[in-house]
């Protein structure tokens, strides 16, 4: 991350283990991979002008929400050809190949990263070096030729504790690279829900899980059900707990981070980063998901209450001057439609989440239980439940007519459809696809896809993807902070 402590100050540690091939020549690219990490490597975000002085919790808990949408922008397109002119660090660039499962091999890195199998086999014993991932030389069997070492990510290596914050409970989960989430634990909110208390519980019990761990923490990630604000932090229409709008979570989260116990194995200060769960389901489902390999990705979902959205191009989430862009919920599918908290009518969120999918079928949800679980339960009965299947064909065309706005204006060439939408997808693929390609200026003769999320615990991923982008930018920077 650019503007975190620790990729913009020298570690105090040794910057590098063992290079395993130090004899081995050298091209000019591997230069950088090697040796410029630290220090030349400059993101968008870095432009924006919080430089390294900032307090430590603060910055990376700014730095770490905007810096998602910053080290994204290298994405898949840039980092096929890396600039060492510009020095950019091959380390960052490789280590997301790995990460991403793009580059299993390392013969797969070297044509990902357009590199010499030299400067490959330096940037892998570096990252190897730094416990990130592991390098197998025993042969894959199979084909002919030369057989190419196998790259994994490291499965004793270091963690990040994800967190979330959802209309009804709290989850959190420790996350090594690889986009997978050790085990997730549910925990009821507590009695009451202000900012620090929330926030406290979040982080306490994200403590909780690296303290149990051996292996070493390095950061902390919250998903918010609420947009947040960049680059400061801040809570904006925080509906479903009441808080005031402005809230600055990002420096709170941080404080209550800061203030837990993570353990001895933890890097101190430990970075903290928030932002909101629409937008890191898009990053975690970009990464590991559906929507691996689209230029424009849209993700549309809903939750428990409300829809969500996010736009991720060319690898980098778009999240407008001040975070707060694809606000999908918002738009109007239907003037006369049913009230949203808002105060408009006919909002897509409105229309279109679970509790509109139970007034369509004239039913009413069982108060004692999650309204989503119970919402997905009435979709999937479409096939043998014709209220059901009606109440489903009303919301799919609400939530076409809201798509295909989207469409228009964005051009995506994925849509990804995750919660409540998943299943109305799954129920009514067809009418679904028809409503949206008959609003679509061209979208009968191309009609984008439009397919299901893939990726469990989406939310928690992405707050797991937004605690690793400082290494993912930086892969040195684990050094920082070791006691
Ligand atoms: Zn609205």
């Amino acid at each position: 991350m650019p503007t975190s402590p620790t990729s913009a100050q020298p570690p105090t540690e040794p910057q590098r283990g063992p290079a395993p091939d130090a004899s081995a020549p050298r091209p000019p690219e591997d230069v950088h991979g090697r040796h410029g990490a630290v220090s030349g490597t400059r993101g968008p975000a870095s432009d924006e002008g919080r430089g390294p002085a900032v307090a430590a919790g603060r910055s990376a808990a700014v730095a770490g929400g905007r810096g998602a949408a910053a080290a994204e922008g290298r994405g898949a397109a840039e980092h096929r050809r890396p600039a060492p002119d510009r020095g950019r660090s091959l380390l960052g660039p490789a280590l997301e190949l790995v990460h991403t499962g793009r580059a299993p091999t390392r013969s797969a890195l070297t044509g990902a990263l357009d590199v010499t199998r030299a400067t490959a086999g330096a940037v892998t014993g570096e990252l190897e070096a730094l416990g990130l991932i592991t390098v197998d030389s025993r042969p894959a069997g199979g084909g002919r030729g030369r057989p190419s070492h196998r790259l994994a990510v490291n499965p004793a290596g270091p963690v990040v504790v994800a967190t979330q914050i959802h209309a009804d409970s709290l989850s959190v989960a420790l996350a090594g690279l690889g986009g997978r989430l050790e085990e997730v634990r549910y925990l009821p909110l507590p009695d009451a829900t202000d900012p620090v208390r929330m926030l406290r519980a979040v982080a306490e019990a994200g403590a909780e899980l690296a303290r149990a761990t051996t292996r070493r923490c390095l950061g902390a990630g919250l998903a918010l059900p609420n947009p947040v604000t960049e680059p400061d932090g801040t809570a904006l229409a925080a509906l479903h707990f009441a808080w005031p709008s402005g809230t600055p979570v990002a420096d709170l989260f941080a404080q209550e981070v800061q203030r837990a116990d993570f353990g001895p194995r933890a890097r101190s200060p430990l970075p903290a980063a928030v932002a909101n769960d629409a937008n890191l389901a898009a990053l975690a489902e970009h990464r590991h998901g559906a929507g691996r390999d689209a230029r424009h990705l849209l993700l549309v979902t809903s939750g428990h209450r409300g829809v969500g959205g996010a736009l991720v191009i060319d690898g980098r989430l778009h999240t407008g001057s001040a975070g707060l862009a694809l606000e999908v919920g918002h738009l109007t599918v239907d003037p006369q439609g049913r009230p949203c908290v808002c105060g408009n009518r006919g909002c897509l969120n409105a229309e279109t989440d679970p509790e509109a999918l139970f007034v369509a079928a004239g039913r009413t949800p069982d108060p004692g239980g999650p309204i989503l679980d119970q919402a997905r339960r009435l979709a999937r009965s479409a096939a043998d439940d014709p209220g059901a299947a009606d109440a489903v064909a009303h919301v799919v065309d609400r939530l076409g007519l809201g798509l295909a706005g989207l469409v228009n204006i964005l051009n995506p060439d994925r849509i990804v459809l995750s919660g409540l939408h998943l299943d109305l997808l799954a129920a009514a693929p067809e009418r679904l696809a028809a409503v949206v390609a008959d609003r679509c200026l061209w979208g009968r003769s191309g009609r984008v896809p439009i397919v299901p999320a893939q990726v469990d615990h989406a939310g928690l991923a992405g707050a797991a993807e937004l605690a690793w982008q400082p290494y993912l930018h930086d892969p040195q920077a684990v050094y920082a902070g070791r006691g």
